[in-house]
């Protein structure tokens, strides 16, 4: 197929509404989407609690209805930020549009005279990673965050357990 393909990178812990309407978004524009999951190595720490594998139920569970074929790739991090982008397209398939509003990666694809372009995500002071991981320790509702699909797998995992269990001192 000759159809246009977009690359999307985060980190995904967890994967949440802002996500997905990014993605919904991103559906529109291309034929194809490739979702790259960031720091694939990290896990089981508090800013990095969920595994690749875990991610990776997350997203194509989550978007089994997105109506738009998409590859789901975790890419670990690499030491020189110079190299990254290289890294990532020998783990991708081929790309033309990087969409992403992190300025590092925003950059690195740039300089590599790789198409950017950055989408906005909505309701910043809720829909986020972090304040979904603090509402988890502090025992708030987040469950409305996400899609459905990721509360399952969350609770398969016994998600917010761990993050509770390794936020604790000893
Ligand atoms: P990040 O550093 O994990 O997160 C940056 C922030 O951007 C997060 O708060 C994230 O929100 C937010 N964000 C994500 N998409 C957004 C959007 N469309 N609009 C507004 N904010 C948005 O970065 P990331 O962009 O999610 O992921 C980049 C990944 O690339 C990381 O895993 C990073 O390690 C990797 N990387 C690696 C290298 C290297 O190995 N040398 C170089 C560059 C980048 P949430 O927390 O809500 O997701």
């Amino acid at each position: 197929m000759n159809g246009k393909r977009g690359f999307y990178i985060g980190r995904f812990q967890p994967y949440h509404n802002g996500h997905q309407s990014v993605l919904e978004h991103i559906a529109n524009k291309v034929d194809e989407i490739i979702i790259g999951i960031g720091s694939a190595q990290l896990s089981h720490s508090v800013e990095n609690p969920f595994t690749a594998g875990e991610r990776v139920m997350m997203i194509t569970r989550a978007l089994e209805s997105l109506g738009c074929r998409y590859y789901v790739i975790p890419i670990e991090d690499v030491q020189r930020n110079a190299l990254w982008v290289a890294h990532v397209r020998s783990m991708a398939p081929p790309f033309d549009t990087c969409y992403s509003s992190n300025p590092l990666v925003v950059r690195l694809f740039s300089e590599a005279r790789v198409n950017v372009q950055s989408p906005a995500m909505s309701e910043r002071d809720t829909l986020s990673g972090t304040e979904i991981r603090r509402r988890m320790l502090a025992g708030e509702s987040w469950e409305e965050l996400v899609p459905p699909a990721v509360v399952q797998v969350l609770n398969e995992i016994d998600g917010v357990g761990r993050l509770r269990q390794i936020a604790r001192t000893d």
